[in-house]
């Protein structure tokens, strides 16, 4: 562990933690105050020395061949699952896919498991605030089989109304499909209530964590969901790599959505067997040095420890809902008054979010402006776009000072 992590029991070292992210540390004076970590994270050097070393030491092929190159490429690619697994509670390493992103976990899972099972009169039910990549899959395979989407709506303060959507735990609900964490209000969704209930009436869920599993513990088994899907790069991990945690039965039950290479027992010219699960699930050349990053930066995390992570981001989380709530005629979305989880999204009187992510980028403060891939809520708010600032474990209160300043001199340009 780094020195940055030795010293960090003491919360005033904001310092010491982004000491350990390069990208972080001030060149010539310019300090980067980057707040938009639920679009992506910093690598934190453990990750960077992991993956720098994986290629020094050479790069076999995955599962491929038998010299020692390629065997220890295998040994480290399933280590790499098996620590992910571990990190989410998961029963066992083969119940974890490696995939591109939660994107494509989530299309794995509406193709695979749901589309062939999805009838006419069945309903996928999904919330008012998913990200798109958890309400476009559903949408397109209920379009595709003639089952109908159905939405839980927000209450006022953006939970879940529950109440609105007394068919949820029906017969005809084929799955319900949820964020854990809302990516532009921050709100955590009662997840393992809903899933304890669907389970009783035998519904899957399948849990959207991208938000989530950065931030605070989450263990599959505890939360009781049957799918589970998230990104590395919101984790401190690289890019291009994610994985789908799915129950045993529903992972033998899905088929594959890519075929090609390593994923196969047996072809002929008409007719193949796929390979057990979870080979079957990984088509083409494994992607072993995002395996290597990924888990180095699971391993940072659980080094740190994940309660340690919660206790610090909701704290500064705390702290920017307070700061932001002070400045005239900012306007928190809903979850105000609400524990938000790292996210805080906002909006100014007379100001395009996108002019206040400009002035904030032009002072290094890196903000996102948009409609965060969250159409369906945005439209509902009535609203085009928002600014969001999220948080992650370097941020500290210098990084919301700037923040606030960044947001005055927007109010000083354009009022
Ligand atoms: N779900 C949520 C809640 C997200 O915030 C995001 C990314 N913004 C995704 C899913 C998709 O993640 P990725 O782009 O890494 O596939």
């Amino acid at each position: 562990m780094s020195a940055a992590l030795e010293i960090n029991g003491n919360s005033q070292q904001g310092n010491a933690w982004k000491a350990d992210f390069p990208a972080l540390v001030s060149i010539d004076g310019m300090a980067l105050h980057y707040l938009d970590n639920a679009a992506t994270t910093q690598k934190p050097v453990a990750v960077i020395e992991a993956m720098k070393q994986s290629i020094e030491s050479g790069q076999g092929s995955v599962h491929r061949g038998l010299y020692p190159l390629a065997e220890s490429a295998s040994l480290a690619y399933e280590a790499a699952r098996n620590t992910i697994a571990g990190f989410i509670g998961a029963p066992h390493s083969d119940q974890l896919i490696f995939t591109r992103s939660a994107t494509e976990s989530i299309n794995m899972v509406a193709w695979g498991w749901l589309q062939p099972r999805l009838k006419p009169a069945d309903r996928v039910w999904v919330t008012r605030m998913e990200h798109h990549a958890n309400f476009l899959p559903w949408q397109r395979v209920c379009a595709q089989t003639g089952a109908e989407l159905r939405i839980i709506e927000l209450n006022e303060n953006g939970s879940l109304d529950f109440e609105g959507a007394d068919e949820l735990f029906d017969p005809r609900t084929g799955l319900i499909a949820l964020c854990h964490v809302s990516n532009v209000l921050g709100i955590e969704n009662p997840v393992r209530t809903i899933c304890e209930r669907a389970a009783s009436v035998g519904i899957p869920v399948l849990v959207d964590a991208a938000q989530s599993v950065s931030h605070m513990p989450v263990d599959v088994t505890a939360l009781g969901c049957d799918f589970l899907a998230f990104s590395a790069h919101k984790l401190y991990g690289p890019a291009g790599i994610g994985v789908l945690f799915g129950k045993k039965h529903c992972l033998e039950a899905m088929e594959p959505l890519l075929v090609g290479g390593g994923m196969v027992d047996r072809v002929d010219d008409a007719t193949a067997q796929w390979a057990p699960v979870p080979a079957r699930f990984e088509a083409g050349s494994p992607n072993l040095l995002g395996a290597v990053g990924f888990a180095a930066a699971v391993d940072w995390l659980s080094a740190v420890g994940m309660d340690k992570v919660n206790t610090r981001v909701s704290a500064l989380t705390r702290k920017a809902v307070d700061a932001l709530a002070s400045v005239p005629g900012l306007q928190l979305l809903p979850g105000a008054g609400a524990e938000r989880s790292a996210i805080v999204s906002f909006v100014l009187e007379g100001i395009h979010p996108h002019d206040i992510a400009q002035v904030a980028g032009e002072r290094g403060v890196a903000l996102r402006a948009g409609h965060h891939c969250c159409q369906p809520l945005l439209h509902h708010l009535g609203l085009t776009a928002t600014a969001r600032a999220s948080l992650g474990i370097y941020n500290d209160d210098a990084d919301i000072a700037a923040l606030v300043d960044a947001i005055q001199e927007a109010k000083r340009l354009f009022s």
